[in-house]
């Protein structure tokens, strides 16, 4: 069966509006995500990720501002709904139904001064309202138990449960009304790496029963090479890498993803050194004229410092924005002719 399109996110820009400069922290970003398709999204801290994910869920709240492009969902019943510019009185049917997000910050998103059980009973009474109490009562221990939490945390407040415990109930919370698409912010990451294992588990064996769509945000690579079907890498709110996990684990061609992977350690196997990225991501209101990474860069040449390189696809699945990487790729192929 030819894969569904489930996502078209179509050159998206998304500005932190200042007093005298705007932030571009989203740029011209395009990406295509089809049903059922895990898609990991990878980038040092600031670099846009979060922004990205709220901006498609048109959940950004000011200052930023989407200032173009589209984020085009396709309904199950074959109609498409461009995200960025509906009336908000059509995006608000589908959250929870059809768009679910866990946030960065689970102790942020659970209201503290209420009991799981009311947070799963206003989301499941807004959006299935056919539940009779009782039914909403089952759906919630269910849920729960999903994530491998006992069905008696919905007497409590979020302050009585652990990290993990928290960010799994989010987890269980946004699986409510069996969405279509579920992005998740660092969804692990305040946690201990057991933990991280075991919430990583459970989210892919729900994955696999109830075949929603992710786009999984992190900024630890290594997470995304097991789980994820692409991988986007993010580099001052341009997306400067995709390609599937396989081609990373092999060497990533943007220089700049490649020092993301080569950042981190590996626990099995020979040792190795690991080398950083020197430097520190450009400030958004102060861009270099060129590629953005090039004041960081080992490989680049004279036209880096000038024109910045669109994200261009190079076969094989796999879609770089560098200059010296496309040359390489050219007098490969030319080469091979
Ligand atoms: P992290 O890994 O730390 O969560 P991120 O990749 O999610 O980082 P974002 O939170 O999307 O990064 O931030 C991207 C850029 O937007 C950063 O340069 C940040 O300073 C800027 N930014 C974020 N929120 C605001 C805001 N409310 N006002 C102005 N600029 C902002
Ligand atoms: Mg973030």
């Amino acid at each position: 069966m030819a894969e569904r399109v489930l996502l078209e996110v179509e050159d998206l820009d998304v500005d932190y509006l200042g007093e005298t400069k705007n932030a571009r922290a989203c740029n011209g970003v395009s990406f295509t995500l089809h049903r059922g398709e895990i898609l990991g999204v990878a980038g040092e801290s600031a670099s846009g990720k979060s922004t990205l994910l709220n901006a498609v869920m048109r959940l950004q709240r000011p200052p930023a501002v989407i200032a173009g492009g589209a984020v085009r969902y396709h309904r199950e019943d074959g109609t498409v709904l461009d995200l960025a510019r509906a009336e908000e009185s059509r995006i608000r049917p589908l959250r929870w139904v059809d768009l679910s997000i866990v946030m960065q910050s689970a102790m942020a998103c659970l209201n503290p001064v209420l009991r799981l059980r009311s947070q799963f009973d206003d989301v499941l009474r807004a959006h299935e309202p056919q539940l009779s109490a009782a039914e909403r009562e089952r759906r919630g221990v269910q849920l729960l138990e999903m994530v491998g939490i006992s069905g008696d945390a919905l007497t409590k407040y979020p302050h009585e449960l652990s990290g993990g415990m928290r960010q799994r109930s989010l987890i269980a919370l946004a699986m409510a009304c069996d969405p279509e698409l579920v992005v998740m912010d660092e969804p692990t990451t305040a946690v201990d790496v057991v933990m991280q294992r075991q919430i990583l588990e459970q989210i892919l064996t729900l994955q696999e029963e109830r075949g929603f769509a992710i786009i999984f945000v992190t900024h630890d690579l290594s997470l995304l090479l097991e789980m994820a079907d692409r991988i986007a890498v993010m580099y001052a709110g341009r997306l400067v890498e995709v390609s599937d996990g396989e081609d990373l684990v092999e060497g990533g061609l943007h220089p700049y993803a490649e020092g993301l992977r080569s950042a981190f350690p590996t626990v099995t196997g020979p040792k190795r050194t690991f080398t950083g990225i020197p430097g520190s991501p450009p400030h958004l209101t102060s861009l270099p004229p060129g590629c953005p990474f090039a004041p960081r860069c080992a490989v680049k040449v004279d036209l880096c410092d000038r024109v910045d390189p669109p994200l261009e696809d190079l076969g094989g699945g796999r879609m770089v924005a560098c200059h010296v990487r496309k040359a390489e790729m050219l007098a490969t192929s030319t080469q091979e002719v």
